[in-house]
Protein backbone atom coordinates (compact mmCIF):
# COMPACT_ATOMS: atom_id res chain seq x y z
CA UNK A 1 0.00 0.00 0.00
CA UNK A 2 1.12 3.43 -0.86
CA UNK A 3 2.41 5.62 2.44
CA UNK A 4 2.00 9.16 0.53
CA UNK A 5 -0.66 10.51 -2.85
CA UNK A 6 -0.72 13.52 -4.35
CA UNK A 7 -4.54 14.87 -4.63
CA UNK A 8 -4.00 16.97 -8.14
CA UNK A 9 -7.74 18.52 -7.87
CA UNK A 10 -9.72 21.32 -5.11
CA UNK A 11 -13.04 22.11 -3.48
CA UNK A 12 -15.40 18.96 -1.80
CA UNK A 13 -13.65 16.25 -4.06
CA UNK A 14 -9.66 16.66 -2.84
CA UNK A 15 -11.26 16.46 0.92
CA UNK A 16 -13.03 13.51 -0.21
CA UNK A 17 -9.93 12.11 -1.43
CA UNK A 18 -7.99 13.26 1.78
CA UNK A 19 -10.71 11.73 3.79
CA UNK A 20 -10.45 8.08 2.53
CA UNK A 21 -6.53 8.00 2.66
CA UNK A 22 -6.99 9.34 6.16
CA UNK A 23 -8.66 6.09 6.89
CA UNK A 24 -6.37 3.82 5.22
CA UNK A 25 -3.59 5.48 6.87
CA UNK A 26 -1.77 7.14 4.17
CA UNK A 27 -0.78 10.74 4.33
CA UNK A 28 -2.26 13.24 1.94
CA UNK A 29 -0.05 15.68 -0.40
CA UNK A 30 -2.80 19.07 -1.19
CA UNK A 31 -2.09 21.05 -3.89
CA UNK A 32 -3.13 24.36 -4.89
CA UNK A 33 -3.07 27.52 -6.94
CA UNK A 34 -2.61 30.73 -4.99
CA UNK A 35 -6.12 31.86 -5.40
CA UNK A 36 -6.89 28.75 -2.64
CA UNK A 37 -3.93 29.00 -0.17
CA UNK A 38 -6.80 29.44 2.52
CA UNK A 39 -9.11 26.02 1.04
CA UNK A 40 -10.00 23.50 2.99
CA UNK A 41 -8.40 20.95 0.98
CA UNK A 42 -5.16 22.45 1.81
CA UNK A 43 -6.41 22.93 5.66
CA UNK A 44 -7.16 19.12 5.90
CA UNK A 45 -4.36 17.58 3.84
CA UNK A 46 -1.25 16.67 6.06
CA UNK A 47 0.98 18.45 3.88
CA UNK A 48 0.76 21.02 0.81
CA UNK A 49 1.99 22.60 -1.92
CA UNK A 50 1.57 25.55 -4.09
CA UNK A 51 2.06 25.17 -8.11
CA UNK A 52 1.05 28.18 -9.36
CA UNK A 53 -1.23 31.11 -10.11
CA UNK A 54 -5.03 30.83 -10.06
CA UNK A 55 -5.57 30.04 -13.64
CA UNK A 56 -5.96 26.40 -14.20
CA UNK A 57 -3.54 25.75 -17.18
CA UNK A 58 -0.88 27.17 -14.90
CA UNK A 59 -1.90 25.19 -11.75
CA UNK A 60 -4.21 22.46 -11.77
CA UNK A 61 -3.47 21.23 -15.28
CA UNK A 62 -0.14 22.08 -15.67
CA UNK A 63 1.88 18.94 -16.05
CA UNK A 64 5.24 19.73 -14.85
CA UNK A 65 4.14 21.80 -11.39
CA UNK A 66 2.12 18.52 -10.27
CA UNK A 67 5.21 16.16 -11.06
CA UNK A 68 7.35 18.25 -9.55
CA UNK A 69 5.22 18.36 -6.40
CA UNK A 70 5.37 14.94 -5.78
CA UNK A 71 8.71 14.44 -6.18
CA UNK A 72 9.23 17.39 -3.80
CA UNK A 73 6.94 15.86 -1.52
CA UNK A 74 7.71 12.44 -2.65
CA UNK A 75 4.30 10.76 -3.35
CA UNK A 76 3.89 7.89 -4.49
CA UNK A 77 0.98 7.99 -6.27
CA UNK A 78 -1.45 10.52 -7.77
CA UNK A 79 -5.67 10.48 -7.66
CA UNK A 80 -6.90 13.40 -10.47
CA UNK A 81 -10.82 13.63 -8.28
CA UNK A 82 -13.07 14.77 -11.42
CA UNK A 83 -12.52 17.04 -14.18
CA UNK A 84 -8.55 18.38 -14.60
CA UNK A 85 -6.66 15.75 -15.68
CA UNK A 86 -8.66 12.80 -14.44
CA UNK A 87 -9.61 12.13 -17.83
CA UNK A 88 -6.26 13.08 -19.80
CA UNK A 89 -4.22 10.61 -20.92
CA UNK A 90 -1.15 12.30 -21.74
CA UNK A 91 -1.05 12.92 -18.32
CA UNK A 92 -1.61 9.54 -17.24
CA UNK A 93 1.21 8.54 -19.27
CA UNK A 94 3.80 11.13 -17.70
CA UNK A 95 3.02 9.93 -14.30
CA UNK A 96 3.32 6.98 -15.18
CA UNK A 97 7.40 7.39 -17.40
CA UNK A 98 8.36 9.03 -13.61
CA UNK A 99 7.34 5.99 -11.86
CA UNK A 100 4.11 7.62 -10.45
CA UNK A 101 1.15 5.46 -9.86
CA UNK A 102 -2.14 6.99 -11.31
CA UNK A 103 -5.25 6.26 -8.88
CA UNK A 104 -7.31 5.51 -12.62
CA UNK A 105 -7.82 3.94 -15.44
CA UNK A 106 -4.94 2.66 -17.44
CA UNK A 107 -3.58 6.00 -20.27
CA UNK A 108 -4.83 3.49 -23.22
CA UNK A 109 -8.48 3.01 -21.69
CA UNK A 110 -8.65 6.73 -21.27
CA UNK A 111 -8.08 7.45 -25.08
CA UNK A 112 -9.98 4.91 -26.24
CA UNK A 113 -12.81 6.22 -24.20
CA UNK A 114 -12.43 9.84 -24.41
CA UNK A 115 -12.66 9.72 -28.29
CA UNK A 116 -16.58 9.10 -28.46
CA UNK A 117 -16.77 7.50 -31.92
CA UNK A 118 -13.57 4.91 -30.19
CA UNK A 119 -15.80 4.47 -27.66
CA UNK A 120 -18.75 3.52 -28.99
CA UNK A 121 -17.34 1.27 -31.59
CA UNK A 122 -15.77 -0.54 -28.68
CA UNK A 123 -18.66 -0.86 -26.93
CA UNK A 124 -20.54 -2.08 -29.60
CA UNK A 125 -18.16 -4.80 -30.19
CA UNK A 126 -18.33 -5.79 -26.76
CA UNK A 127 -21.83 -6.12 -26.36
CA UNK A 128 -23.22 -3.10 -24.82
CA UNK A 129 -26.48 -1.94 -26.84
CA UNK A 130 -25.81 1.65 -28.50
CA UNK A 131 -28.02 4.54 -29.90
CA UNK A 132 -28.47 3.89 -33.77
CA UNK A 133 -26.17 6.13 -36.16
CA UNK A 134 -23.69 6.51 -38.23
CA UNK A 135 -20.79 4.47 -38.10
CA UNK A 136 -17.90 6.25 -36.90
CA UNK A 137 -16.98 9.75 -38.07
CA UNK A 138 -19.29 12.29 -40.72
CA UNK A 139 -17.25 14.16 -42.95
CA UNK A 140 -19.60 16.09 -45.58
CA UNK A 141 -22.60 18.15 -45.12
CA UNK A 142 -24.05 15.32 -47.88
CA UNK A 143 -23.01 12.24 -45.68
CA UNK A 144 -24.90 13.74 -42.88
CA UNK A 145 -28.46 14.65 -44.29
CA UNK A 146 -27.98 10.92 -46.44
CA UNK A 147 -27.43 9.56 -42.82
CA UNK A 148 -30.46 11.97 -41.22
CA UNK A 149 -32.45 10.36 -43.86
CA UNK A 150 -31.80 7.17 -43.35
CA UNK A 151 -32.34 6.92 -39.25
CA UNK A 152 -34.71 9.54 -39.80
CA UNK A 153 -35.46 12.92 -37.56
CA UNK A 154 -34.94 14.17 -35.30
CA UNK A 155 -31.04 12.96 -34.70
CA UNK A 156 -28.21 14.56 -32.77
CA UNK A 157 -24.69 15.70 -34.12
CA UNK A 158 -22.24 15.45 -31.84
CA UNK A 159 -18.18 16.08 -31.67
CA UNK A 160 -16.38 12.97 -30.70
CA UNK A 161 -14.33 15.05 -28.54
CA UNK A 162 -17.21 16.81 -26.94
CA UNK A 163 -18.20 16.40 -23.35
CA UNK A 164 -19.69 18.50 -20.49
CA UNK A 165 -22.52 18.99 -22.55
CA UNK A 166 -20.84 21.46 -25.38
CA UNK A 167 -20.51 19.97 -29.09
CA UNK A 168 -23.86 18.69 -29.42
CA UNK A 169 -26.74 20.32 -31.72
CA UNK A 170 -30.10 18.22 -32.19
CA UNK A 171 -31.55 18.65 -36.03
CA UNK A 172 -35.70 18.79 -35.86
CA UNK A 173 -35.66 17.62 -39.56
CA UNK A 174 -33.85 17.93 -42.73
CA UNK A 175 -33.94 22.13 -43.33
CA UNK A 176 -31.80 22.34 -39.97
CA UNK A 177 -29.38 19.90 -40.55
CA UNK A 178 -27.25 21.98 -42.40
CA UNK A 179 -27.07 24.49 -38.76
CA UNK A 180 -26.62 21.85 -36.44
CA UNK A 181 -23.98 19.83 -38.32
CA UNK A 182 -21.72 22.94 -38.88
CA UNK A 183 -22.37 24.28 -35.40
CA UNK A 184 -21.43 20.90 -34.02
CA UNK A 185 -18.08 21.11 -35.64
CA UNK A 186 -17.37 24.52 -34.91
CA UNK A 187 -17.57 23.63 -31.24
CA UNK A 188 -15.64 20.72 -31.41
CA UNK A 189 -12.97 22.46 -33.00
CA UNK A 190 -13.36 25.53 -30.63
CA UNK A 191 -13.45 23.91 -27.43
CA UNK A 192 -11.59 20.86 -27.96
CA UNK A 193 -9.63 21.02 -31.29
CA UNK A 194 -11.13 18.50 -33.02
CA UNK A 195 -14.06 19.11 -35.58
CA UNK A 196 -14.37 15.34 -36.10
CA UNK A 197 -18.61 14.40 -35.34
CA UNK A 198 -21.07 11.57 -35.67
CA UNK A 199 -24.79 11.03 -35.64
CA UNK A 200 -27.32 9.36 -33.20
CA UNK A 201 -30.87 9.43 -33.48
CA UNK A 202 -32.37 11.71 -31.02
CA UNK A 203 -34.15 9.75 -28.52
CA UNK A 204 -37.11 12.23 -27.30
CA UNK A 205 -38.03 11.32 -23.81
CA UNK A 206 -35.06 9.36 -22.46
CA UNK A 207 -34.36 8.87 -19.17
CA UNK A 208 -30.19 9.34 -17.89
CA UNK A 209 -29.23 6.17 -16.52
CA UNK A 210 -25.43 5.09 -15.59
CA UNK A 211 -24.28 1.90 -14.47
CA UNK A 212 -21.41 2.12 -11.81
CA UNK A 213 -18.05 -0.85 -12.61
CA UNK A 214 -15.30 -1.42 -10.99
CA UNK A 215 -12.58 -3.48 -12.39
CA UNK A 216 -9.54 -4.94 -10.86
CA UNK A 217 -7.39 -4.68 -14.10
CA UNK A 218 -6.84 -8.44 -14.08
CA UNK A 219 -10.17 -9.13 -15.67
CA UNK A 220 -12.30 -9.33 -12.91
CA UNK A 221 -14.80 -6.48 -12.46
CA UNK A 222 -18.29 -6.06 -10.66
CA UNK A 223 -21.27 -3.52 -11.09
CA UNK A 224 -22.64 -1.38 -8.62
CA UNK A 225 -26.06 -1.00 -10.45
CA UNK A 226 -27.40 2.52 -11.49
CA UNK A 227 -27.84 5.98 -10.88
CA UNK A 228 -30.62 8.05 -12.46
CA UNK A 229 -29.67 11.64 -13.53
CA UNK A 230 -32.38 12.58 -15.88
CA UNK A 231 -33.03 15.79 -14.29
CA UNK A 232 -30.37 17.93 -16.30
CA UNK A 233 -30.24 21.72 -16.97
CA UNK A 234 -28.53 22.16 -20.40
CA UNK A 235 -27.05 18.54 -20.10
CA UNK A 236 -25.67 18.91 -17.06
CA UNK A 237 -26.77 17.15 -13.91
CA UNK A 238 -28.52 18.78 -11.15
CA UNK A 239 -30.27 15.95 -8.85
CA UNK A 240 -28.96 12.38 -8.78
CA UNK A 241 -30.42 9.43 -7.17
CA UNK A 242 -29.65 5.04 -6.81
CA UNK A 243 -31.83 3.33 -7.21
CA UNK A 244 -32.79 4.53 -10.31
CA UNK A 245 -37.28 4.42 -9.83
CA UNK A 246 -37.97 3.43 -13.18
CA UNK A 247 -35.67 0.25 -13.21
CA UNK A 248 -36.50 -3.08 -12.21
CA UNK A 249 -34.45 -5.58 -10.29
CA UNK A 250 -34.01 -7.89 -13.48
CA UNK A 251 -33.48 -4.96 -16.11
CA UNK A 252 -30.47 -3.52 -13.17
CA UNK A 253 -29.03 -7.71 -13.30
CA UNK A 254 -29.04 -7.50 -16.82
CA UNK A 255 -27.42 -4.29 -17.99
CA UNK A 256 -25.34 -4.33 -14.98
CA UNK A 257 -23.73 -7.57 -16.09
CA UNK A 258 -23.54 -6.75 -19.81
CA UNK A 259 -21.07 -3.48 -18.09
CA UNK A 260 -19.23 -5.45 -15.70
CA UNK A 261 -18.58 -8.02 -18.99
CA UNK A 262 -17.35 -5.64 -20.59
CA UNK A 263 -15.00 -3.94 -18.49
CA UNK A 264 -13.80 -7.17 -17.45
CA UNK A 265 -13.53 -8.41 -20.86
CA UNK A 266 -10.44 -5.18 -21.20
CA UNK A 267 -9.02 -5.55 -17.90
CA UNK A 268 -10.26 -2.25 -16.87
CA UNK A 269 -8.85 -0.80 -13.84
CA UNK A 270 -10.63 0.98 -10.94
CA UNK A 271 -14.02 3.30 -11.17
CA UNK A 272 -16.12 3.55 -14.06
CA UNK A 273 -19.60 5.13 -14.95
CA UNK A 274 -21.74 3.47 -18.07
CA UNK A 275 -23.63 6.06 -19.26
CA UNK A 276 -27.01 4.98 -21.12
CA UNK A 277 -30.19 6.51 -22.46
CA UNK A 278 -33.16 4.60 -21.63
CA UNK A 279 -36.02 4.85 -23.59
CA UNK A 280 -39.18 2.26 -23.48
CA UNK A 281 -37.12 -0.18 -21.38
CA UNK A 282 -34.14 -0.06 -23.85
CA UNK A 283 -31.04 0.94 -22.89
CA UNK A 284 -28.69 3.14 -25.26
CA UNK A 285 -24.94 3.40 -24.58
CA UNK A 286 -23.72 7.06 -24.88
CA UNK A 287 -20.39 7.61 -23.79
CA UNK A 288 -18.25 5.98 -20.16
CA UNK A 289 -16.60 8.01 -17.82
CA UNK A 290 -13.29 6.82 -17.13
CA UNK A 291 -13.29 8.66 -13.47
CA UNK A 292 -14.57 8.86 -10.50
CA UNK A 293 -18.39 10.51 -11.14
CA UNK A 294 -19.69 13.78 -8.93
CA UNK A 295 -22.90 11.73 -8.25
CA UNK A 296 -20.59 8.78 -6.87
CA UNK A 297 -22.02 9.04 -3.06
CA UNK A 298 -25.76 8.16 -3.80
CA UNK A 299 -24.42 4.43 -5.07
CA UNK A 300 -21.66 4.17 -1.88
CA UNK A 301 -24.83 4.70 0.07
CA UNK A 302 -27.06 2.46 -0.94
CA UNK A 303 -23.90 -0.26 -1.71
CA UNK A 304 -22.26 0.66 1.90
CA UNK A 305 -18.85 1.09 0.02
CA UNK A 306 -16.25 3.46 -0.40
CA UNK A 307 -15.21 3.96 -4.25
CA UNK A 308 -12.32 6.14 -3.08
CA UNK A 309 -10.58 3.71 -0.82
CA UNK A 310 -11.23 0.86 -3.74
CA UNK A 311 -10.01 2.87 -6.19
CA UNK A 312 -6.60 3.69 -3.91
CA UNK A 313 -6.72 0.23 -3.11
CA UNK A 314 -6.54 -1.26 -6.98
CA UNK A 315 -4.01 1.27 -8.01
CA UNK A 316 -1.55 -0.33 -5.33
CA UNK A 317 -1.98 -3.39 -6.68
CA UNK A 318 -4.45 -5.15 -4.02
CA UNK A 319 -7.39 -6.98 -4.44
CA UNK A 320 -10.89 -5.50 -5.02
CA UNK A 321 -12.81 -5.78 -1.24
CA UNK A 322 -15.69 -6.53 -2.88
CA UNK A 323 -17.49 -9.54 -5.06
CA UNK A 324 -20.41 -9.32 -7.05
CA UNK A 325 -22.49 -11.17 -4.56
CA UNK A 326 -21.41 -9.21 -2.10
CA UNK A 327 -23.39 -6.19 -3.20
CA UNK A 328 -26.84 -5.64 -2.68
CA UNK A 329 -28.69 -2.42 -2.56
CA UNK A 330 -30.03 -1.31 1.10
CA UNK A 331 -32.61 1.53 0.49
CA UNK A 332 -32.66 5.13 -1.42
CA UNK A 333 -30.19 7.95 -1.94
CA UNK A 334 -30.12 11.18 -3.69
CA UNK A 335 -27.75 13.98 -4.43
CA UNK A 336 -28.60 17.40 -5.07
CA UNK A 337 -25.53 20.06 -6.31
CA UNK A 338 -25.33 23.08 -4.60
CA UNK A 339 -23.57 25.45 -6.97
CA UNK A 340 -23.12 29.18 -5.96
CA UNK A 341 -25.29 30.37 -8.76
CA UNK A 342 -27.71 33.03 -9.45
CA UNK A 343 -31.13 32.00 -10.55
CA UNK A 344 -32.72 31.97 -13.23
CA UNK A 345 -29.82 32.36 -15.36
CA UNK A 346 -27.41 29.96 -13.34
CA UNK A 347 -24.79 32.68 -13.51
CA UNK A 348 -21.78 32.18 -11.55
CA UNK A 349 -22.08 34.01 -7.90
CA UNK A 350 -18.39 33.48 -6.29
CA UNK A 351 -17.55 35.63 -2.93
CA UNK A 352 -17.35 35.21 0.75
CA UNK A 353 -19.68 33.37 2.69
CA UNK A 354 -20.55 34.73 5.54
CA UNK A 355 -22.15 32.20 7.14
CA UNK A 356 -22.07 28.53 6.78
CA UNK A 357 -24.12 25.23 8.64
CA UNK A 358 -23.88 21.72 7.27
CA UNK A 359 -27.24 19.76 8.21
CA UNK A 360 -26.64 16.58 10.28
CA UNK A 361 -28.44 14.39 11.45
CA UNK A 362 -29.50 10.75 10.40
CA UNK A 363 -28.82 9.59 6.75
CA UNK A 364 -27.13 12.83 5.97
CA UNK A 365 -24.24 13.44 4.26
CA UNK A 366 -22.30 16.59 3.45
CA UNK A 367 -19.44 16.85 1.02
CA UNK A 368 -18.61 20.33 0.82
CA UNK A 369 -15.40 22.35 1.39
CA UNK A 370 -16.76 25.93 2.74
CA UNK A 371 -16.47 27.12 5.92
CA UNK A 372 -17.54 30.47 7.71
CA UNK A 373 -16.06 33.21 5.89
CA UNK A 374 -14.75 30.94 2.80
CA UNK A 375 -14.19 33.57 -0.20
CA UNK A 376 -15.36 31.51 -3.33
CA UNK A 377 -12.77 32.42 -5.75
CA UNK A 378 -14.23 33.37 -9.63
CA UNK A 379 -11.81 30.86 -11.42
CA UNK A 380 -13.10 27.15 -10.80
CA UNK A 381 -16.09 25.93 -11.33
CA UNK A 382 -19.26 26.95 -9.52
CA UNK A 383 -20.18 23.02 -7.63
CA UNK A 384 -19.67 24.37 -3.79
CA UNK A 385 -21.14 21.24 -2.11
CA UNK A 386 -23.36 18.11 -2.27
CA UNK A 387 -25.87 16.92 -0.47
CA UNK A 388 -26.49 13.54 -0.07
CA UNK A 389 -29.36 11.76 1.70
CA UNK A 390 -29.77 8.44 2.27
CA UNK A 391 -33.55 6.42 3.34
CA UNK A 392 -35.02 2.98 3.34
CA UNK A 393 -36.86 3.92 0.34
CA UNK A 394 -37.61 6.73 -2.03
CA UNK A 395 -40.63 8.80 0.28
CA UNK A 396 -38.19 8.74 3.06
CA UNK A 397 -34.76 9.98 1.62
CA UNK A 398 -37.19 12.90 -0.36
CA UNK A 399 -38.77 13.68 3.13
CA UNK A 400 -35.04 13.68 4.68
CA UNK A 401 -34.13 16.07 1.75
CA UNK A 402 -36.70 18.41 1.99
CA UNK A 403 -35.56 18.51 5.99
CA UNK A 404 -31.45 18.78 5.33
CA UNK A 405 -31.90 21.29 3.00
CA UNK A 406 -33.91 23.32 5.63
CA UNK A 407 -30.99 22.62 7.95
CA UNK A 408 -28.61 23.68 5.39
CA UNK A 409 -27.43 27.51 5.62
CA UNK A 410 -25.06 28.95 3.06
CA UNK A 411 -24.85 33.01 3.43
CA UNK A 412 -22.72 35.47 1.81
CA UNK A 413 -23.89 33.92 -1.95
CA UNK A 414 -26.35 33.46 -4.58
CA UNK A 415 -26.96 29.21 -4.48
CA UNK A 416 -29.23 26.99 -6.48
CA UNK A 417 -31.01 25.36 -2.89
CA UNK A 418 -34.07 27.81 -3.76
CA UNK A 419 -34.29 25.54 -6.92
CA UNK A 420 -34.19 22.04 -4.65
CA UNK A 421 -37.01 23.17 -2.18
CA UNK A 422 -39.18 24.43 -5.39
CA UNK A 423 -38.23 20.86 -7.11
CA UNK A 424 -39.15 19.18 -3.99
CA UNK A 425 -42.62 20.54 -4.69
CA UNK A 426 -43.20 19.24 -7.61
CA UNK A 427 -45.93 15.90 -8.19
CA UNK A 428 -43.23 14.90 -11.41
CA UNK A 429 -40.05 15.00 -8.99
CA UNK A 430 -41.99 13.51 -5.52
CA UNK A 431 -43.33 10.08 -8.14
CA UNK A 432 -39.75 10.03 -10.11
CA UNK A 433 -42.07 10.41 -13.58
CA UNK A 434 -40.02 12.78 -15.69
CA UNK A 435 -37.33 12.45 -18.71
CA UNK A 436 -34.31 14.28 -19.50
CA UNK A 437 -36.09 17.22 -20.77
CA UNK A 438 -38.41 17.83 -17.97
CA UNK A 439 -36.48 19.98 -16.13
CA UNK A 440 -35.48 22.42 -18.60
CA UNK A 441 -39.31 22.37 -19.58
CA UNK A 442 -39.85 23.03 -16.14
CA UNK A 443 -37.27 26.11 -15.59
CA UNK A 444 -38.78 27.48 -18.64
CA UNK A 445 -42.67 27.82 -17.53
CA UNK A 446 -41.28 28.59 -13.63
CA UNK A 447 -38.20 30.69 -13.58
P1 LIG B 1 -21.20 14.94 -22.56
O1 LIG B 1 -19.94 14.16 -22.76
O2 LIG B 1 -21.10 16.34 -23.11
O3 LIG B 1 -21.73 14.87 -21.17
P2 LIG B 1 -23.09 12.87 -23.43
O4 LIG B 1 -22.89 12.08 -24.65
O5 LIG B 1 -22.83 12.18 -22.12
O6 LIG B 1 -22.28 14.24 -23.53
O7 LIG B 1 -24.58 13.42 -23.39
C1 LIG B 1 -25.00 14.31 -22.40
C2 LIG B 1 -26.50 14.46 -22.42
O8 LIG B 1 -26.96 14.86 -23.73
C3 LIG B 1 -27.28 13.20 -22.11
O9 LIG B 1 -27.41 12.97 -20.73
C4 LIG B 1 -28.60 13.53 -22.77
O10 LIG B 1 -29.32 14.45 -21.97
C5 LIG B 1 -28.21 14.25 -24.04
N1 LIG B 1 -28.05 13.31 -25.19
C6 LIG B 1 -26.90 12.74 -25.62
N2 LIG B 1 -27.11 11.90 -26.66
C7 LIG B 1 -28.44 11.94 -26.92
C8 LIG B 1 -29.31 11.26 -27.87
N3 LIG B 1 -28.85 10.39 -28.78
N4 LIG B 1 -30.64 11.53 -27.80
C9 LIG B 1 -31.13 12.40 -26.88
N5 LIG B 1 -30.37 13.05 -25.98
C10 LIG B 1 -29.05 12.84 -25.97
Amino acid sequence: MFNKILIANRGEIALRVVRAAREMGIASVAVHSTADSDAMHVRMADESICIGPPASQQSYLSFPAIISACEITGAEAIHPGYGFLSENAGFVQIVEDHGISFIGPTAEHIRIMGDKITAKETMKNLGVPCVPGSDGGVATLEEAQRIGAEIGYPVIIKATAGGGGRGMKVAQNAEEMEKAFLTARAEGKSNFGNDEVYIEKYLTTPRHIEIQVFGDGKGRAVHLGERDCSLQRRHQKVFEEAPGPSISAEERMAIGKVCADAVARINYIGAGTIEFLYENGEFYFIEMNTRLQVEHPVTEAIFGVDLVREQIRVASGMEMSFRQEDLTINGHAIEVRINAEKLPNFSPCPGRITQYHAPGGLGVRMDSALYDGYSIPPYYDSLIGKLIVHGRDRPEALARLHRALGELIVDGVDTTVPLFHALLEEEAVLSGGYNIHWLEQWLDANL
